[in-house]
């Protein structure tokens, strides 16, 4: 029997399904084989559902909007195309061994599994502070109960709510959980005419969407009001506890409290790394890496990093979208070089990922407007809508799931 090199990802979200599809579509086809299935793509996840994050600012209002058999998509039968050369492992990874070589992987059905890996492709990615934007270690479960458990709330009447952050999640969801609860101002009003609930975002910076210029933040803010929405700047939240009755007392920096019916913290993200060695991750526990060829050098031959997890992303689907052909690249030239295949060394060069730093988010706010800007160009309300706004570009998660999106490999001038 030939050894059975295993090429192992560890997270099945937009970086971990962009990296199986690319490494099955474009690479083991054209990598030397010892007999049938030499090289295996083993995909771990912690859920066997693929959790579509960004729809999940319009999820939060109602199930109605976003279908939650839109939102958890199965992520085997996207795969079923490759046969023998794929296996998916729904669980999670406990722990890494950069020595030996293996993870430890605890499944779904509670079994502790040690997966060794000829590659390694560490993308676990991220958690937000509210379990409404992101799936976890521990999987979907706790997502979907938040959903439903907001959904529940929102049947009542809210008189109150509170969102914290500045940033396109707290936007997004203020914009949406505004326009189904207060509707929408009319044509020529800037507030709704009967708003049902008082809404407000509150950010520590001193504009909306910091990464855009500060008059599109402005105008986020205008579009935020149309749906019942205010701002409060430079004010930081130091804390947060439920009370007996169900509500949320949120204490400010300067010792104020809010008592609030419903309360979503939106800010900032957290790398989901509790299984990568310490030594491996920087201070705020992304895993280090070279950010041009996505190898994490320290952990041995043949290891990524891609994603949300490693610190060469700043954390967006873009980010991720540029890595995938890096990835790509630098991979099948380490696959190449391990089997001291001439081929190698014809690719003389590593691929290198360089960050996009243009003005580049679109932000819908509520169902019918949005602000944003691409490559530095601003769009205009109706534009951001009809990219994004319209079903919170839903109609891709398809081809991310099945590989079409990755059908194609990106050129590269060093081959
Ligand atoms: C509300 C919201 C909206 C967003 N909208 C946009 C947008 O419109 N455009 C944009 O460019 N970016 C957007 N982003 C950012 C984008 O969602 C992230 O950059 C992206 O999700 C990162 O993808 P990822 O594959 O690295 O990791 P994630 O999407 O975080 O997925 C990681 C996967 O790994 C699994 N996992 C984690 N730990 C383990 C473990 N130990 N073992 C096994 N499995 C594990 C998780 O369950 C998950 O399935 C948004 C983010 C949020 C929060």
């Amino acid at each position: 029997m030939p050894e059975q090199r295993n090429i192992v990802i560890l997270g099945a979200s937009y970086a971990g399904l962009g990296a199986a599809h690319s490494i099955l579509k474009h690479i083991l086809p054209s990598l030397p084989s010892d007999g049938p299935a030499s090289y295996k793509v083993i995909l771990v996840n912690s859920s066997s559902k693929w959790f579509v994050r960004h729809a999940s600012p319009r999820a939060a209002a109602s199930e109605q909007l976003i279908p939650y058999d839109k939102l958890f998509l199965d992520i085997e039968p996207g795969f079923k195309q490759y046969g023998l050369n794929f296996e998916f492992i729904e669980g999670k990874a406990s722990a890494w061994d950069p020595t030996d070589r293996d993870v430890s992987i605890v499944t779904a059905g509670g079994e502790q599994v040690e997966v060794r890996y000829h590659a390694l492709v560490l993308a676990t990615g991220s958690k937000t502070y509210s379990p409404l934007f992101s799936a976890t270690e521990d999987g979907h479960q706790q997502t979907r109960s938040e959903l439903d458990a907001i959904h529940a709330k929102l049947t009542s009447p809210v008189n109150h709510m509170v969102i914290v952050g500045g940033g396109p999640t707290a936007v997004e969801t203020a914009g949406e959980l505004g326009e189904y609860l207060n509707g929408a101002a009319g044509w020529f009003a800037s507030r709704p005419s009967s708003p049902k609930a008082s809404i407000t975002v509150i950010t520590n910076s001193s504009q909306l969407l910091p990464q855009l210029r500060r008059t599109i933040g402005q105008q986020a803010e205008r579009f935020l009001n149309r749906v019942g929405v205010d701002v409060r700047y430079e004010t930081k939240v130091s804390s947060s506890h439920s009370e007996p009755n169900g509500k949320t007392v949120v204490v400010l920096h300067d010792g104020e409290e809010i008592e609030t019916d419903i309360y979503i913290p939106a800010m900032g993200i957290q790398p989901l790394s509790s299984y990568v060695p310490a030594e491996l991750k920087n201070e705020a526990g992304y895993i280090k890496q070279n950010i041009g060829t996505l190898r994490v050098d320290a952990a041995g031959a043949r290891v990524y990093a891609i994603g949300d997890v490693g610190e060469a992303s700043h954390n967006s689907i873009m980010d991720i979208i540029d890595q995938i052909p890096v990835l790509t690249t630098n991979i099948r030239r380490d696959l190449l070089a391990a089997h001291k295949d001439i081929r190698a060394k014809a690719d003389s060069k590593d691929r290198v990922f360089q960050v996009n730093t243009t003005e580049t988010q679109l932000v819908p706010v509520g169902r019918s407007k949005g602000v944003g800007a691409i490559l530095g160009y601003r769009l205009p309300s109706f534009l951001v809508w009809l990219i994004k706004g319209r079903d919170f570009m839903l109609s891709g998660a398809g081809d991310m799931l099945d590989g079409k999106k990755w059908a194609k490999e990106a050129a590269w001038k060093g081959q």
